[in-house]
């Protein structure tokens, strides 16, 4: 099943190493930008009632000031330390916390900020998934095989398949006309969840009824990121689909990557390689050896 490289690490495949990878540089660029913004707006909001604040009482700008510039250095380090958590890919107290900070809060300021700055909302989206899973990553969650969901949307199946497999994933007959096969021998090697949505009430309904611990879950930018938004504080690890015959129809997934992503939750070891066997001398080099003895 695996095409994985032997020097490709699972974490490399999942988040790309912790580089700074161009959805993680648009995060943190407009995660700085955010915060340039809000010092501006304190600032002015300081400045503004200067004179009369001086009026009312001598001491109130300055107070009024202080107050502010505490907001601001909580402001900047609360993103310094968002910052270091997506580079490090480590838990870094409390990336638990973190990542409802970032799913409520500075998501819908990105896609403000996004806007002023004029990066798409799609690129956001991809960000947002991006830092999303390096922190779910961040908790090192393991899960039990029964309490690991594989949530797939329904457009993964071939559109002329005439099986119905919303309900129950294994009537498929595994034809191999479409990743829903691969993703059913998936879930049947690790013997985790595997269930397929025709959208988000089904989706919501699923996740309800299964009581997963963590979710994998496969979606265009769109629904994984009203997904993982939808589905906080139950950590979801999300996989966007690829799309080459167009939004919604017939639609692939990287099968390695949801492996790879199981394989992490389940905190499935590396196979161990084989160990070296001592190359034995070539005949003439022994018969040497022993006539010099
Ligand atoms: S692999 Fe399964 S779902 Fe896909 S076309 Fe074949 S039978 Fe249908």
């Amino acid at each position: 099943m695996s095409n994985q490289s032997p020097e490709q690490s699972p974490s490399i495949i999942l988040d790309g190493g912790n580089s700074i990878r161009p959805q993680k540089r648009i995060f943190i660029g407009l995660l700085i930008a955010t915060c340039c913004l809000l010092a501006i707006l304190l600032g002015v909001l300081w400045y503004v009632p200067y004179v009369g604040l001086t009026n009312i009482h001598p001491d109130l700008p300055l107070i009024l000031g202080m107050f502010f510039g505490l907001l601001s250095l909580v402001a900047v380090g609360g993103v310094l330390f968002l910052i270091l958590t997506i580079l490090l890919g480590r838990d870094l107290f409390f990336s638990k916390r973190l990542r409802g900070i970032v799913v409520k809060i500075i998501f819908p300021l990105m896609v403000l900020v996004g806007k002023i700055f004029g990066v798409s909302k799609v690129k956001v989206q991809r960000s947002f998934i991006e830092i999303n899973n390096n922190l779910v990553l961040a908790q090192h969650l393991h899960a039990t095989p029964d309490k690991l969901l594989l949530l797939m949307p329904h457009c993964l199946q071939f559109h002329e398949c005439p099986v119905r497999i919303t309900g129950n994933v294994v009537n498929c007959k595994r034809c191999g006309k479409c990743h829903i096969k691969g993703l059913v021998e998936i879930s049947e090697k690790y013997h985790v969840g595997l269930a397929v949505a025709t959208g988000g009430t089904l989706a919501r309904r699923i996740v309800i009824e299964k009581r997963p611990q963590v979710i994998i879950a496969v979606a265009c930018e769109r629904d994984l990121t009203s997904g993982i938004q939808d589905s906080y504080p139950l950590p979801v690890y999300g996989i966007t689909n690829k799309r080459p015959h167009g939004p919604c129809y017939d639609t692939q997934v990287d099968l390695d990557r949801v492996e790879e992503a199981v394989k992490v939750f389940l905190n499935v070891q590396p196979e161990a390689q084989p160990e070296a066997q001592p190359v034995a001398a070539p005949a003439s080099e022994a018969r040497w050896q022993s006539q010099t003895h």
